[in-house]
């Protein structure tokens, strides 16, 4: 996943990527590392496997300085594998995102490499030695990697040169504004990243890279070259969305700030709903003969809600498909069908690779995002932004929320309750800031507690609760490293009935009414579970050994909010960091 940032000015520019660095750590944070042009002349660099060193590095004064945060795929992580890799001469220093999906093929016999991005630096090197340009040496070697590689190298002399493959990358300039292209010397300074809004606190400007092409930044003088090494004009836009500075606020971490902002993101998606963008996604809707649901990860189960919204609601003949089994379900799919794509990155690959495809047999395709100007935007033929602001921790809280709330507001619309659905919005944003009290958060606390002393938690629930249970069981995962899995009720008696025995806690989602679910909490407390009833109505209290009420009478948004906060306080309890779990990363750009 991997974030590069790097930056080339005339005046000293090293605490500027030091930040950019800091505002794409949410890809990756195994460890960071920079590599400049130091003041002497020739190149230096520093790594780190303390994530959070990053904030309080302090580089020396360089014009010229490219910036690397890991999320490992290839090789270990330690200093060795942290990226910049120096190149045995040390004149050169390469980042890399992406996985050489050849690696193995690539690796001389006998080579003692483990990391695919270290391969690269040695093939680069050799040609290096047998080209005319660098450019040319780095075409050579890039023609030879398969998968989505985006590379980032710096010389001594303080060229840098880029190339895009899969992965992003965006360009950016400081300075003013001004309307001619490559040849002139900026006044300010020239910066590439794998997000624009590394940059967006400096740059004014953001040019777009395509895949295949390379970037040569050269004593203040940009070029970008299409495959066949002929240079292009360059096609400058303003930047229009800022970093927005996240804040704990007070609270002890991001997640427990997000999940309980909530009451104020989910109406935000309103916004939206009021945009041409939503007309025009309702049109695509109503034109659509199928609909394919696709995302990955929590943005999957999300996925699922919203097709099950659609379907129930709305009565479309809309399915779910994880974006990374897409492939098998892309037969079904034509031209005369629509994708929803649902990421709150906007760059997940699955999910990118899944839109490519449905692009490719001519489906058209509406993306439901949290960040604007990325990847899923530009391929999608209509986007939906939620509008959530930034989500710092590594789960979906109020990103989910809002996406299903997005999917809720298409499905009724598309029957003519446009009215209702706003009214149902509002009124939820009104239910969590009165529901979600502290002797809420107290009871969950409390049950988080003594959940955080089990080894596994199986979580049931049917309908419109299945993907809240999956949800929930994802969450705790994440957030715990408790194993927590997730099961429609329907499957207890075909199988997951023998995972039941005494004490093992079983949370159960219990609709309005669901005649069904009691039977099944019966069936679990007849082997021993302790059971946590997550209830729409009070049927089912007297039956659970706990129970907490849904917020907002059970709707499949306010279901979503126990399950959220039991896997907070129980990542707390087990004095885990639910905000950055192990091996994970909020934007997953890598297949
Ligand atoms: N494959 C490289 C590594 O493991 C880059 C990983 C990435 O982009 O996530 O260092």
């Amino acid at each position: 996943m991997c974030g590069i940032v790097a930056a080339s000015s005339f005046q000293e520019i090293q605490d500027d990527v030091v930040a950019a660095l800091g505002r794409v750590q949410y890809r990756g944070y195994d460890s960071f590392g920079f590599a400049w042009v130091s003041e002497q002349g020739g190149l230096a660099s520093s790594r780190s496997t303390e994530a959070d060193a990053l904030q309080e590095t302090c580089l020396p004064r360089s014009r010229t300085v490219l910036g690397h945060t890991r999320w490992a795929t290839h090789g270990e992580v330690n200093l060795t594998n942290c990226h910049p890799h120096i190149s045995t001469t040390g004149n050169f220093a390469l980042v890399h995102n992406g996985i050489v999906t050849n690696f193995d093929r690539l690796l001389p016999g006998g080579s003692e490499l483990r990391s695919d991005s270290a391969l690269i630096v040695s093939l680069l090197e050799a040609a290096l030695g047998n080209s005319n340009s660098r450019i040319e040496a780095l075409q050579f070697v890039t023609a030879q990697l398969s998968g989505r590689n985006t590379l980032a190298v710096l010389f001594e002399d303080g060229e840098i040169l880029a190339f895009r493959q899969g992965s992003p990358l965006v360009i950016g300039r400081s300075g003013e504004p001004d309307k001619k292209d490559t040849t002139d010397k900026q006044q300010g300074g020239i910066y590439l990243a794998s997000d624009q809004l590394a940059f967006s606190a400096t740059c004014r400007e953001v040019c777009r890279v395509a895949d295949g092409e390379m970037i040569s930044i050269r004593s203040g003088q940009l070029t970008i070259f299409s495959c066949d090494l002929v240079s292009r004009s360059l096609v400058w836009i303003p930047v229009t969305e800022q970093y927005q500075v996240a804040d704990k606020e007070g609270y002890p971490h991001f997640m427990l700030k997000e999940v309980m902002e909530q009451w104020q993101t989910v109406p935000a998606v309103l916004k939206a709903v009021d945009s041409e963008n939503f007309a025009a996604a309702i049109h695509l809707l109503s034109q659509a003969r199928r609909i394919v649901v696709v995302g990955a990860g929590g943005a999957y189960f999300t996925a699922r809600q919203i097709a099950w919204l659609l379907r129930n609601e709305a009565g479309l003949d809309a399915i779910d498909v994880p974006a990374y089994e897409y492939t098998s379900f892309a037969s079904l799919f034509s031209e005369a069908d629509l994708m929803i794509a649902v990421s709150q990155s906007g760059e997940t690959a699955d999910t990118l690779q899944a839109m490519e495809l449905a692009k490719h047999a001519s489906l058209s395709v509406l993306s439901i995002l949290n960040v604007p100007g990325s990847s899923m935007a530009e391929l999608s033929d209509v986007t939906l932004q939620q509008g959530s602001g930034a989500e710092v921790c590594v789960l979906s809280t109020k990103s989910a929320t809002a996406q299903i709330a997005l999917g809720y507001a298409l499905a009724m619309a598309l029957t003519n309750k446009a009215v209702e659905a706003r009214q149902q919005i509002q009124r939820l944003s009104h239910r969590l800031a009165a529901e979600i009290t502290p002797e809420l958060l107290g009871a969950i606390k409390r049950l988080a507690a003594r959940l955080a002393e089990h080894q596994s938690v199986y979580i049931l629930g049917r309908g419109q609760y299945h993907a809240c249970a999956q949800i929930a069981a994802l969450n705790i995962k994440e957030a715990s490293y408790v194993h927590a899995e997730a099961f429609s009720a329907g499957e207890l008696k075909h199988g997951v009935l023998a995972l039941i025995t005494t004490n093992v806690p079983v949370l159960v989602f219990v609709a309005e009414g669901d005649e069904f679910m009691a039977q099944v909490i019966a069936e679990v407390k007849a082997r021993g579970a302790w059971v946590i009833g997550l209830l729409a109505d009070d049927q089912c209290r007297a039956v659970c050994d706990e129970a907490i009420m849904l917020p907002d009478g059970g709707s499949v948004l306010g279901a979503l909010v126990p399950g959220q906060l039991l896997a907070y306080y129980t990542a707390v309890a087990l004095e885990q960091n639910p905000d950055r779990p192990r091996n994970l990363a909020k934007s997953i750009t890598v297949l």
